[in-house]
């Protein structure tokens, strides 16, 4: 049930674009500026896993499960000292 088509994700990459574009965080996303904030991985388009505002920031973690997991889990206490 979780058929991803390729079509459905150029749209939603589209979408990512305008979306970060307003934050003003597609240039540093293209650049290669914005990080993994569990692994400090580089983030890129191809895998970005979530975007989690964070107070006055917005923070990236990448697609890797073991991330995912961890942002879940520091989400469930609550984000703190997050690194840029
Ligand atoms: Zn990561």
């Amino acid at each position: 049930m979780s058929e991803e088509k390729p079509e459905i994700l150029a749209v939603h990459k589209q979408k990512l674009e305008i979306f970060l574009r307003e934050l003003e965080l597609w240039e540093p996303l293209m650049k290669g500026e914005l990080k993994c904030v569990a692994c400090g991985k580089i983030i890129t388009v191809d895998n970005i896993g979530i975007i989690i505002p964070s107070g006055e920031n917005i923070v990236f973690c990448c697609s890797n499960y073991e991330c995912l997991y961890k942002m879940r889990k520091q989400q469930e206490s609550g984000l703190q000292d997050v690194d840029q």
